[in-house]
C-alpha cells in the first residue's frame, strides 16, 4: 500500500488504483481525527456510541482529502444488497436527518460522489472499472463472505453498467487476517464449502476467499491488490472490533473526480 498524506491526515491507496487519475481512493485510518477514547480518533462510524460532532468533524476532514466531494453512506446490515447510487438517490454528505438507504455495496458512475464503506475488522473491497468508468465500494465482513457480496457486486457492474470483469481493478483493504480470524464455532457458522480456507487452528483466509470470488466472477488475477494488513494486530493505525469491542470503524473511500 501507499502511504499518503493531507492536510496531516494519512490514508492509503492501492498501487494498482492510484495511477488512474479519474478517481480518488483512500483507506483512512483511525489516526488524524476527533474523537476521544475508545473512538479516537478518526471514527466515522454513527451508531457506534460516539459524538454525533465528533463523527461528522471526522467525516469532513476525510472529505476533505478525497477533493471535497459528497460522503455517501449505507446503512450497512452484513447482507448483499447492493445499491446503485445515481444523481436522484444519493445522500448528501452524512448529515444526521438523512438516512442512508440500507445495503452493503455501494456502485455508481457519476462523478464528484465519494462512495464510503466503514469498517473494523471487515473487508473493504474497491473496484473500478476505467473503461465504463464505474466504481465500487464493498462491505464483506464474514457473512458478506460466505454470501459472495463480492460477486453479486461485480454482477452489478456487468449487468447494470455492461463492465467487462477483465477490466476491473480490485483492492481489498486492511482487514482480519488469517492470523486473527479465528472461528471455534466454525461448524455452525461456515458452510462447509469455505472449510478449504482454514488452518489446523480453526484460522480462516477470508483473504483468498475474497481473491477467488474475485476471480470467479472473471477479475483477472493481476488485477487484485490484497492490503495483507490485519486490523486486529495493528490496533495502532486501525479499528479492530475483535480485539477492542467497542471501538470506532475506519473509512475506505472511491469516486469518480
Ligand atoms: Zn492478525
Amino acid at each position: 500500500m501507499i502511504q499518503k498524506e493531507k492536510n496531516g491526515v494519512i490514508f492509503y491507496q492501492f498501487p494498482n488504483l492510484e495511477k488512474y487519475t479519474d478517481i480518488c481512493h483512500g483507506i483512512f485510518t483511525r489516526k488524524g481525527g476527533f474523537s476521544i477514547s475508545p473512538f479516537h480518533s478518526l471514527n466515522v462510524g454513527g451508531n457506534v456510541g460516539d459524538d454525533r460532532i465528533c463523527v461528522h468533524q471526522n467525516r469532513q476532514a476525510i472529505s476533505n482529502c478525497m477533493g471535497g466531494n459528497d460522503l455517501v453512506y449505507l446503512r450497512q446490515v452484513h447482507k448483499t444488497g447492493v445499491v446503485v447510487i445515481s444523481d436522484t438517490n444519493y445522500d448528501a454528505g452524512g448529515h444526521a436527518t438523512q438516512t442512508p438507504p440500507e445495503g452493503d455495496a455501494l456502485v455508481a458512475s457519476i462523478e464528484k460522489k465519494n462512495l464510503l464503506i466503514q469498517t473494523a475488522d471487515c473487508q473493504p473491497v474497491l473496484l473500478y472499472d476505467p473503461v465504463k468508468k464505474v466504481v465500487a465500494n464493498i462491505h464483506s465482513g464474514w457473512r458478506g463472505s460466505i454470501n459472495n457480496i463480492i460477486g453479486h457486486t461485480v454482477d452489478t457492474l456487468k449487468k447494470t453498467f455492461g463492465c467487462t470483469a477483465g477490466s476491473i481493478i480490485a483492492g481489498v483493504g486492511p482487514s482480519l487476517g488469517p492470523c486473527c480470524a479465528e472461528f471455534v464455532r466454525y461448524k455452525k457458522e461456515i458452510p462447509e464449502t469455505f472449510w478449504g480456507y482454514k488452518d489446523d487452528s480453526d484460522h480462516f483466509d477470508f483473504w483468498s476467499i475474497s481473491r477467488d470470488q474475485l476471480e470467479t466472477a472473471g477479475v483477472l488475477t493481476e488485477n487484485i491488490h490484497i492490503s495483507q494488513m490485519c486490523t486486529r494486530c495493528n490496533t495502532d493505525i486501525f479499528f479492530s472490533y475483535r480485539r477492542e469491542k467497542i471501538t470506532g470503524r475506519f473509512a475506505a473511500v472511491i469516486g469518480l473526480r
